[in-house]
C-alpha cells in the first residue's frame, strides 16, 4: 500500500457520523495503519459544534490510551463572518438575516488556534463545503463560474491561515459541479493554491470520497489523481484522508487504483511531521 495512515476520519462526536472510536481503533490496528487522525467537523461557533469538538477531543484523548496511533485534529469549514458575528452575539443562528453587501462576504472559521491547542488538539484539516460569499447562496442554482470563484478564494485564504494543517479534499463539491471534467478548473488557480501552500507550509489532501462519489466521472477521477500529482511535484506535501462517517473500511485500494497511473509510488504519502503538529 502507498498509504499508511489516515488524517481524516469522523467518529461518532462528529453530527454527522456514527462510528465508535473502538471500532475505528480496531479497523484500523487490522489494516496496519501507522496513524488515524480523529478530525470531527466544528462548522459553526455555536454551541452544538463547540460543545462537539469538546466531547470529541476527550474522546480521543480517552481511546489514546488503547490506541496510542489515533491524533487528535479537527475539520473546520469556512464560514461567511456575519453568520459569525451574529452566533457570537446570541449564541444561536436561529433568527439570522443574511445582510445585503457589496462584494463576498469575509472568511471566517469557528474557533482560534489558541482554542483548538487548549483542547489538545494536534492539526485541523480545513476545506470548503458551500459558498459563503452571498446572501443565502445555498439556495441559488449553482453556478459554475461564480463557484469556481468561490472555492478558489475559500483555498487561497486557507492556504495562509495559520490554523489550516492541510488543506482538506480540495475542490470538493457538495453537487458535483465540476464533477464530469476537472479540467473546468483553470490551472492558474490551482498553481497559485500549490504555491501558497507550499510557501506557507501546508498539506494537501487525497480525499478517498472523490474516487468513490456516485456524482464523480471516471475522467474526472483520473485527472483529479493527476491534480494531486502535480501539487506533489509542486512540493506540496500529500496526505490521505479516508472521511469515514459511518464504519471504518479499508478503502485504499480503491483510490489507490487511480493514484498509480497518475504516477504516486511507495513513499510519495506524506505523514503529519511532528514539526507541524501543534
Ligand atoms: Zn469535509
Ligand atoms: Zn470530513
Amino acid at each position: 500500500m502507498i498509504i499508511r495512515s489516515d488524517w481524516h476520519v469522523h467518529s461518532e462526536y462528529s453530527y454527522d457520523a456514527s462510528t465508535p472510536l473502538d471500532v475505528i481503533g480496531e479497523n484500523a490496528k487490522k489494516a496496519g495503519m501507522r496513524y488515524v487522525g480523529i478530525t470531527d467537523h466544528v462548522n459553526r461557533n455555536d454551541k452544538q459544534y463547540l460543545g462537539d469538538l469538546k466531547r470529541s477531543a476527550a474522546g480521543v484523548t480517552a481511546a489514546r490510551e488503547k490506541y496510542p496511533f489515533l491524533v487528535l485534529g479537527a475539520e473546520l469549514t469556512p464560514i461567511e463572518k456575519p453568520l459569525f458575528d451574529y452566533i457570537a452575539e446570541t449564541g444561536t443562528r436561529d433568527g439570522f438575516v443574511p445582510p445585503a453587501q457589496e462584494g463576498p462576504y469575509d472568511i471566517m472559521l469557528a474557533v482560534t488556534k489558541q482554542e483548538l491547542k487548549a483542547l489538545g488538539l494536534r492539526y485541523a484539516v480545513v476545506a470548503a463545503h458551500r459558498r459563503v460569499d452571498l446572501p443565502n447562496a445555498k439556495v441559488l442554482p449553482p453556478d459554475l463560474n461564480a463557484s469556481i470563484k468561490e472555492w478558489y478564494r475559500q483555498q487561497m485564504f486557507l492556504a495562509a491561515d495559520e490554523r489550516v494543517t492541510v488543506l482538506g479534499h480540495p475542490w470538493y463539491h457538495p453537487e458535483g459541479l465540476w464533477y464530469d471534467d476537472f479540467s473546468v478548473i483553470p490551472r492558474g488557480m490551482n498553481a497559485d493554491i500549490f504555491a501558497a501552500l507550499k510557501e506557507n507550509g501546508k498539506y494537501i489532501e487525497c480525499n478517498r470520497d472523490i474516487f468513490t462519489d456516485k456524482k464523480s466521472a471516471e475522467k474526472f477521477r483520473r485527472q483529479y489523481a493527476e491534480f494531486l500529482r502535480e501539487a506533489f511535484e509542486a512540493g506540496v506535501p500529500v496526505t490521505y484522508g479516508s472521511d469515514h462517517h459511518n464504519g471504518y473500511p479499508d478503502a485504499r485500494p480503491t483510490v489507490e487504483q487511480y493514484l498509480i497511473p497518475a504516477g504516486f509510488s511507495d513513499g510519495d504519502f506524506s505523514e503529519i511531521s511532528e514539526k507541524d503538529l501543534w
